[in-house]
């Protein structure tokens, strides 16, 4: 049986794929809002290439599967070489697979070159999940995402000419209130200037093991409330402009769930939004105690 270093974590929409843990761990493990790997408990390394294929070999006697995500939580910082070699491996032992998708952070698209990626793209490649987190540099700079808005404007360009599809996570709250506004706004810039296929919207969850929160208990950082960070959503929604994409806010950290494609649905989820903000009504929220689970993403 597969053994699994935990904990691991995957988007929901990858429910039906084969998780192949080829990295554990975040190689960044920086950013002050996260809980996810421990430094001190989950060291991120590559596997050994034999212990990888060992677990190919593995899933693919037991199962029949089509999709593989790639954990954890950055594999695209697996240097090309050792990439390539996992993805042709995949290709050779599942013969009905059709899409390989993975965690990245913009870091690790600029490491590699457009030429890397279209590699990658033709060995199945065909998205990658990135936390934008926010679009305001300040807050970037506050939360060590370690990545800047030009940069990931760099790094979403490189992948639009690989043919790589983006879905980009933006996090509601995590400017604070002090920065709430330049927060939201400068986030609906980076979705407009990055255009991604698919937005997801989660909102901040303080967690215990998070640096953020340490800060939040010592009144250095202070979390919006409810309706602040759906006014958040609505300012980034107001300066987002895709060409052609869905705009998620379903996620289970959300108070309120929306669903949109863009450009059409803007308007609509617009007035949506702004009808909660007028009337304040919580009963058409998430309620907390729904919200505060351990979530995936
Ligand atoms: S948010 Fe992502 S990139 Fe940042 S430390 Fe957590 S897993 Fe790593």
């Amino acid at each position: 049986m597969i053994e699994y270093s935990m904990p691991l974590f995957r988007p929901p929409s990858e429910a039906k794929s084969f998780i192949l843990q080829a990295t554990i761990g975040c190689s960044h493990n920086e950013c002050t809002y996260c809980a996810m790997y421990r430094k001190e408990t989950q060291k991120f390394r590559i596997r050994p290439m034999d212990e990888i294929k060992a677990i190919i070999d593995e899933a693919s006697e037991t199962d029949d599967f089509n999709r593989v995500f790639i954990a954890d939580g950055n594999a695209l910082v697996i240097p090309q070489k050792r990439l390539v070699e996992i993805m042709e491996y995949l290709n050779n032992k599942c013969t009905c697979l059709e899409r390989i998708n993975m965690y990245a952070n913009i870091g690790d698209i600029l490491r590699k070159r457009v030429d890397d990626l279209k590699v990658l793209r033709q060995l199945g490649l065909q998205m990658v999940y990135i936390g934008f987190e926010s679009g305001d540099e300040i807050v970037l700079e506050r939360i060590k995402k370690g990545a800047n808005y030009e940069q990931t404007v760099r790094a979403c360009k490189m992948l639009k000419e690989a043919g790589i599809k983006n879905s980009a996570m933006v996090l509601l709250g995590v400017g604070g209130v002090d920065r709430s506004f330049e927060h939201a706004y400068a986030t609906g810039k980076l979705l407009t200037d990055t255009d991604p296929e698919y937005v997801g919207a989660l909102s901040l969850q303080i967690r215990p093991g998070a640096p953020i929160y340490q800060e939040w208990i010592e009144g250095k950082f202070q979390l919006p409330d409810k309706f602040q960070m759906i006014k958040e959503l609505e300012i980034i929604i107001e300066n987002t402009n895709l060409t052609d994409g869905y705009f998620f806010a379903n996620h289970v950290s959300n108070y309120l769930p929306i669903k949109a494609k863009f450009p059409e649905d803007k308007e609509m989820v617009l007035e949506e939004i702004r009808k909660v903000l007028r009337n304040r009504d919580e009963s058409v929220l998430r309620p907390d105690y729904y919200r505060d689970v351990i979530n995936q993403y």
